[in-house]
C-alpha cells in the first residue's frame, strides 16, 4: 500500500548564506522527494517564537529564534513514500557532529545551532507546519 506524505522542510540561514540551496535541493530530488511548493523568505522573530513554540522552555529557544530570523530561509513542502521520516533520514541528526555519512547535517552542518535544515518531525506537526509558511 501506498502512503504518501507530505513534510516541511527548511533550508535555515546558515546554508542560504553559503549558497547551498542548489546542491540540498538536489539530495530531496536525488532520494526521490517532490518540491511540491517553495518560498524564499525572511520571517520576524515572533514568528519564529511561534514555529518553534514546542521549544519555548527550552535554553536554547532565544537563540533558536533570533537564529532563525537572522536572514532569508528557503521553505519547502517535500512529497514522496513516507516523506516525514525519510526526511528525517536524510537529514541526519540534530547534532552535525553525530550526523550520518551521506546526510545533509553531515556534509553541511557547522553546529547544533546552524545545522543548515529543518524537517518536520511528525505527520500531524508536517500538517501545522506545511500551513504555517504556505496557508495564504
Ligand atoms: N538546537 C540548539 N541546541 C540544542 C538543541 C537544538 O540550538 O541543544 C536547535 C537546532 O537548530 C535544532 C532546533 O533547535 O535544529 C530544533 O531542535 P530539535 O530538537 O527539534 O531538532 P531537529 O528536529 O531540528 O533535529
Ligand atoms: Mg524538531
Amino acid at each position: 500500500m501506498s502512503n504518501i506524505e507530505q513534510t516541511l522542510s527548511i533550508i535555515k540561514p546558515d546554508a542560504v548564506e553559503r549558497n547551498l540551496e542548489r546542491e540540498i535541493k538536489e539530495f530531496f530530488l536525488h532520494k526521490g522527494f517532490k518540491i511540491l511548493k517553495e518560498k524564499k523568505i525572511q520571517i520576524e522573530k515572533n514568528e519564529a517564537e511561534k514555529f518553534y513554540k514546542v521549544h519555548e522552555t527550552k535554553p536554547f529557544f532565544n537563540d533558536l529564534c533570533s537564529y532563525l530570523s537572522s536572514g532569508p530561509i528557503v521553505a519547502m513542502v517535500l512529497e514522496k513514500e513516507n516523506a516525514v521520516l525519510d526526511n528525517r533520514e536524510l537529514m541526519g541528526a540534530t547534532n552535525p557532529k553525530e550526523a550520518d555519512e551521506g546526510t545533509i547535517r553531515k556534509k553541511y552542518g557547522i553546529s547544533i545551532d546552524k545545522n543548515s535544515i529543518h524537517g518536520s518531525d511528525s505527520v500531524e506537526n508536517a500538517k501545522i507546519e506545511i500551513d504555517f509558511f504556505f496557508k495564504d
